[in-house]
């Protein structure tokens, strides 16, 4: 399996300071991925700034403006959460671009499948506004532009990032071309990603929220990545799958409250991979959205390559959580969705 990734030193110059959101993120994985060797099994794909007009395709232009303004005097905050230095404007085209870069790389065939590591990460961006440390959507960017550029007519988006991308929801809930599933913790930051937000007008069905209580641990993770995803992603038939990979799902994450492991993860990862390889030839680009505990971060996102290159052995040296929380039983919630969306 040929591999990609994304990186570049402009992604470092988005300074948050002290920040959860910041370098110090890229920096851990880049030298775990160098320390473990994995780095050296990866093809590089270099990325780009995004266009203004590709912006354009996911945010109106007083938003883009706005940003280029700000990093031009200097930064400052844009809400309570979500802050920008001189040089992140740059960075946040080049992590548009980045995710750009990586779609391209896969639909070429230069490379199988494509993890793009930039920040900035992108899903709560909406059309018209920065939030939760996102500036552009990156991901809804890349998927714009792969249905615009190369005629995609249906593109899957997976988003298990431990909050929910409403910035991604958003942009294409009217859009039956993007189907957008998002596992979340619910309720919990922002506070959209209920049941029974499902898109609108044709776009009906196309919006899919799995909303699970705290405490859900990789058993449950599985279920709605074999009892909804996988169904869901099936009759969709997409012919690209793009995965807004957020890894503060995590339990040693100390942003939310869910139990995943790394060995979840990869599970996650390896369902994701089957249903690329059964649906769409293996179309598959990962864009990094969340993820704050350095150590499950890297460690996670090493994982992820090791599923994508095909290695059965999956390092997961922070092993299962101390179970810090009950566990819910989200079998009844599953029907529900299930029924929701009347899958198969
Ligand atoms: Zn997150």
């Amino acid at each position: 399996m040929n591999v990609g990734f994304v990186y570049d030193p402009i992604y470092l110059k988005h300074d948050t300071g002290q920040h959860v959101e910041n370098a110090r993120r890229l920096e851990a994985i880049i030298s775990h991925l160098e320390q473990t060797r994995l780095k050296e099994q990866l093809t590089a794909i270099e990325p780009r700034a995004a266009s203004i007009e590709e912006l354009l395709l996911v945010h109106h232009k007083e938003h883009v403006s706005q940003i280029q303004e700000v990093a031009r005097r200097g930064g400052g905050w844009l809400d309570p959460d979500t802050v920008m230095s001189p040089d992140s404007y740059e960075a946040a085209r080049y992590a548009a671009g980045g995710t750009i870069r990586a779609t391209e790389a896969v639909i070429n065939g230069e490379v199988n499948s494509a993890f793009a590591l930039v920040r900035p990460p992108g899903h709560h961006a909406t059309p018209t506004r920065a939030m939760g440390f996102c500036l552009f959507n990156n991901v809804a960017i890349a998927a714009e532009y792969a249905l615009s550029k190369y005629e995609l007519e249906r593109i899957l988006i997976i988003d298990f990032d431990v909050h929910h991308g409403n910035g991604t929801q958003e942009i294409f809930y009217d859009n039956p071309q993007v189907l957008y599933i998002s596992t979340h913790e619910y309720p919990f930051y922002p506070g959209t990603g209920s049941i029974e937000e499902t898109g609108s007008g044709a776009a009906r069905g196309t919006t899919l929220n799995i909303p699970l209580p705290g405490g859900c641990g990789d058993a449950e993770y599985l279920q709605a990545f074999e009892q909804v995803i996988a169904p869901a992603a099936k009759r969709f038939a997409p012919q690209l799958i793009l995965v807004s990979a957020g890894y503060d799902t995590h339990w040693a994450d100390e942003l939310a409250l869910m139990q995943v492991s790394v060995t979840g993860f990869a599970q996650m990862v390896k369902i994701t991979k089957r249903l690329a390889d059964e649906l769409c030839n293996g179309r598959l680009v990962f864009s990094l959205e969340g993820g704050y505990n350095l150590n499950a971060l890297a460690t996670s996102i090493k994982a992820t390559f090791d599923v994508l290159l095909g290695c059965i052995d999956i390092e997961d040296t922070l092993g299962q959580p101390p179970r810090r929380f009950a566990v819910p039983d989200v079998t009844p919630l599953i029907k529900k969705i299930r029924e929701v969306h009347a899958l198969p």
